[in-house]
C-alpha cells in the first residue's frame, strides 16, 4: 500500500513521530541517509559550503535554517538572532546567496509583530543587494504572513524582501495584486500544502493553469521574480514563452537539469535548508514527491 501525500504530510508535523523512528535502533541513520539528498546538514557551515559549490557551479542559492511552528517566545528569540548573524555572514559569500525563511519559524504564531520587527532587523541586515524570500505556509497562516510582508516592505526594505506565491490558492491571485504593489521578488510555487477544496485547487492541471495564468502576469510587470518548479514541461513552457527568467529548485530534486539551465543562460537559485529540523523537511519533500 503507498502511503499518500497527506498521510505523509501529517506525519511530517508529528512530533511523537519523529521520537518513534528516531527511537528504533538505527532508526536516526536510515532516517538520514535518506533524508540527505534535500538537506545541506545540521549547522549553518554545512549550508555556507554547500552555498559556495552551487556557486562555483554558476548556481545562486536561498539558505534557509528550516523551521516551523514555533510557540515558545525563547525559541523565536533564538532564531531571529541565528538569522541576523546570518544575514550579516552573507558579506563574506558570494553575491548570489540569499536567506529564505519561514515566518513560523520566526515566533509569527506567538507574535506577529515582533515577528516582523526581526525580519525587517534581518532584511536591515543583508548586504546590499541580498533577499531574504519568505515561505508560504498553510492556508491558516497565509494572512498574516502577507501582513507581515507588506508591513516590512512598507519600512524601505521591498528591494530585500522576497515572498512566496502559492499558485493552488485561491486567493493567490488577490495576494499577488498586493505584492506586486509592493514590489518585492515574487517566487511562484505550485503550493506544498493538502488544502481543502474550497480554499484550493486541486495538484494537478488546476493548479498547474493557475501556475501559467500567474507567471503571465507577473511577467507583465517589471517585478523581479522566479519560477519556483521542478516540473519540466510547465518551466519549458514559461522559457518559451518568457524568455530566460530566473528558474528556483529544491536541494536534491532533479539536480541534473541545473546545469542544463546554466548552460542555456537561465538564471537558477537552489533552496538549501540545513539544521536540527531536517526528518520534519525530510517529510514534507517526500509527501511531495508521491505528487497529486
Ligand atoms: C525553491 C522552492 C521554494 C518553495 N517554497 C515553497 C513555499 O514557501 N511554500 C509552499 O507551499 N511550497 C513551496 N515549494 C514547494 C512547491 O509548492 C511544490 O510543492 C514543489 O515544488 C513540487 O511541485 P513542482 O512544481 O516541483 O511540480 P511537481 O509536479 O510536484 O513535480 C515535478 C517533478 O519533480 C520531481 N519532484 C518534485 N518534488 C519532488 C520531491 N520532493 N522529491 C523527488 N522528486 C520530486 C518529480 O519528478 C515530479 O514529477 C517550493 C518549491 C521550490 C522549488
Amino acid at each position: 500500500m503507498s502511503i499518500d501525500r497527506s498521510l505523509l504530510f501529517r506525519l511530517a508535523t508529528s512530533t511523537r513521530f519523529e521520537r518513534t523512528v528516531k527511537a528504533v535502533p538505527r532508526g536516526q541513520d536510515a532516517a538520514w541517509r535518506a533524508a540527505a539528498r534535500y538537506v545541506a546538514g545540521t549547522e549553518a557551515g554545512d549550508a555556507v559550503r554547500a552555498a559556495r559549490e552551487l556557486h562555483a557551479r554558476g548556481i545562486g542559492c536561498s539558505v534557509d535554517q528550516f523551521g516551523e511552528q514555533v510557540h515558545d517566545p525563547a525559541v523565536a528569540r533564538r532564531v531571529a538572532d541565528d538569522y541576523r548573524r546570518l544575514a550579516g555572514d552573507l558579506a563574506g559569500l558570494p553575491e548570489d546567496v540569499w536567506l529564505s525563511v519561514d515566518l513560523s519559524h520566526l515566533g509569527l504564531d506567538v507574535d506577529p509583530a515582533a515577528c516582523a520587527d526581526d525580519l525587517a532587523v534581518i532584511a536591515q541586515a543583508l548586504p546590499p543587494g541580498r533577499r531574504i524570500q519568505v515561505g508560504a505556509e498553510d492556508h491558516a497562516r497565509a494572512d498574516a504572513v502577507l501582513t507581515c510582508v507588506l508591513d516590512v516592505a512598507g519600512r524601505g526594505l521591498a528591494d530585500r524582501l522576497g515572498a512566496t506565491a502559492q499558485a493552488n490558492l485561491r486567493r493567490t491571485p488577490d495576494d499577488v495584486g498586493r505584492l506586486l504593489d509592493a514590489g518585492v521578488h515574487l517566487r511562484l510555487v505550485k503550493g506544498a500544502y493538502v488544502e481543502p477544496p474550497d480554499l484550493a485547487l486541486p495538484f494537478g492541471e488546476p493548479t498547474d493553469i493557475a501556475f501559467l495564468r500567474l507567471a503571465h502576469r507577473i511577467a507583465a510587470t517589471n517585478v523581479p521574480f522566479a519560477l519556483a518548479t521542478h516540473d519540466g514541461v510547465l518551466r519549458e513552457a514559461l522559457l518559451a514563452a518568457l524568455g530566460p527568467v530566473p528558474i528556483e529548485q529544491v536541494l536534491g530534486v532533479r539536480p541534473e537539469v541545473l546545469h542544463d539551465l546554466t548552460a542555456r543562460g537561465i538564471p537558477v537559485r537552489v533552496y538549501v535548508p540545513f539544521g536540527e529540523n531536517w526528518f520534519r523537511y525530510w517529510m514534507r519533500r517526500l509527501a511531495e514527491s508521491r505528487g497529486r
